[in-house]
């Protein structure tokens, strides 16, 4: 990883866990939840899709229930966007040093409702957003290696597990007794490799 040479010393460095269960999981205990709007879009969208497909080609009802979809793709997009570029802009505002999983995402997508899920995140864009905004606050992204077991590893004693499955939803350490959320556990992790670089 390579380590920044400066940094503003008046703000602190994050680790930041993009997630499943909330959009983003910060080092310092706060969270960024999925918008609940973007929940109740999805359904809908799902809903539209269906009564496109059944409807009969050609027909006045059929272009009216494509319009209306192409209206609730739009309205996930915003919901979606709105609510990264909130996460995005605080976290390049407020940190000097923002360290992230180096996620293999073609290897996740393999899996389909995680990769419904990973797409709702929206981790890539995410990601994006926090680069470029990284150049205009001061601040700066490090990727973790691929191989850094954020997941997996201990944040109390760095003791790493051979398996941490996806159901998990809390860290329980057998080395030291430390339970913790995972989804922080994670992020942690991130923010402690930037210390130990
Ligand atoms: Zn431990």
């Amino acid at each position: 990883m390579d380590i920044p040479e400066f940094r503003s010393a008046d703000r602190p460095v994050a680790g930041v866990d993009l997630g499943i269960k909330c959009m983003a999981q910060v080092s310092d205990g706060v969270y960024f939840e999925n918008p609940r709007a973007l929940k109740s879009a999805l359904t809908k969208l799902k809903r539209l899709q269906r009564v496109v497909s059944r409807r009969q080609k050609g027909s006045a009802n059929r272009k009216k229930a494509v319009r209306q979809l192409a209206r609730a793709h739009f309205r996930v997009a915003n919901i979606r966007k709105d609510a990264l570029h909130q996460a995005t802009t605080l976290l390049t505002r407020t940190k000097s040093v923002i360290v992230l999983e180096n996620l293999n995402v073609s290897g996740m997508l393999k899996n389909h409702h995680l990769a419904q899920a990973i797409a709702d995140v929206g981790m890539y864009e995410f990601r994006r957003q926090l680069v470029y905004k990284s150049a205009w606050y001061g601040c700066e992204v490090l990727l973790a290696d691929r191989f850094y077991p954020s997941n997996k590893r201990c944040s109390q004693c760095g003791q790493v597990k051979p398996v941490m499955n996806l159901g998990e939803r809390e860290y329980q350490c057998e080395h030291c007794g430390f339970v913790i959320d995972r989804d922080l556990n994670a992020a942690i992790n991130l923010e402690q490799l930037f210390y130990r670089s």
